[in-house]
């Protein structure tokens, strides 16, 4: 149980890793606050982790609305007594396009959904970790927002995943003296609606790039991030850890 007794908000939680994360923060013994856009999802999980798992509410939204970043703290605080932890983990790829090609609100979608909804997020989550004495952030990044790994048309998905890893620093220093610990997420290719699992052809060219041959689970990612909120990484903050199967380190 290595998130016993924590209140842990996660978004994206309706599909791939977020899902994954719920399940997962909630059989460690979180309680667990779901936010996404689409409400059914997330109703059928929460109704999942309530049945046996543990305790899960949910709320569903637009990340880029700074109400429900604000709503998401607050359905935290009336279920389970404050917020200890948050995976702010929403995110889309957005149009692939080389950026002189890339329409000025392509762009403005991408940045807005990956990175001001992190600002947006963090703005609302650190006086309620204040008030609880600490908190530990997880922004989920990219290996593309590190090594962009050689793939086309990414200039506004690597700016934002680059951003969020500025962010998540910036946020660290600021607040580590307040215990409230910061960190960026850095997966690989992961089996997710977002990384192609509708497109074998497409998973099959992600998992050759990445030196183990193969793109992550869900889980995997999922199981990094648990590392991340839980105390195990008591003493990291700031970091960009990456989870990339080697993606970043490969020789081509
Ligand atoms: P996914 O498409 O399965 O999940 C994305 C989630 O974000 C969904 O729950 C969706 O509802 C939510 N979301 C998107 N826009 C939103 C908005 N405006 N408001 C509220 N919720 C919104 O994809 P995934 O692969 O699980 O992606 C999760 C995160 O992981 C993303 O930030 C993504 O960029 C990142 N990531 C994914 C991969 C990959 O290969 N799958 C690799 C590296 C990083």
């Amino acid at each position: 149980m290595e998130l016993e007794n924590k209140s842990i908000l996660i978004t994206g939680a309706s599909s791939g890793i977020g899902r994954a994360a719920a399940l997962l923060f909630a059989a460690e013994g979180a309680d667990v606050v779901l936010g996404a856009r689409r409400s059914a999802e997330l109703e059928t999980l929460a109704e999942t982790i309530n049945q046996g798992i543990g305790r899960a509410v949910y709320l569903a939204g637009d990340v880029r609305d700074e109400r429900y970043a604000t709503a998401l703290v607050d359905l935290a605080t009336t279920a389970f007594g404050g917020l200890d932890a948050a995976f702010n983990n929403a995110g889309i790829v957005g149009d692939l396009a080389p950026v002189a090609d890339m329409g000025l609100g392509s762009w403005n979608d991408v940045i807005s959904v990956n990175l001001t909804a992190a600002f947006l997020a963090a703005k609302a989550q650190i006086p309620a970790m204040r008030a609880r004495g600490g908190g530990s952030i997880v922004f989920t990044s990219s290996f593309v927002g590190f090594s962009n790994g050689g793939l086309p048309g990414m200039g506004a998905y690597a700016a934002s995943k680059a951003g969020l890893i500025g962010l998540a620093q910036s946020l660290a220093s600021d607040h580590a003296a307040e215990r409230i610990r910061v960190n960026a997420l850095l997966p690989g290719g992961t089996v997710t609606p977002a990384g192609g699992e509708d497109n074998p052809d497409f998973m099959e060219y992600i998992a050759t790039l990445h030196p183990m041959k193969r793109m992550a689970s869900a889980k995997e990612i999922a199981q990094a991030a648990l590392f991340l909120l839980s105390d195990r990484s008591s003493f990291m903050t700031g970091s960009p850890m990456i989870a990339d199967g080697g993606m970043s380190v490969r020789l081509i």
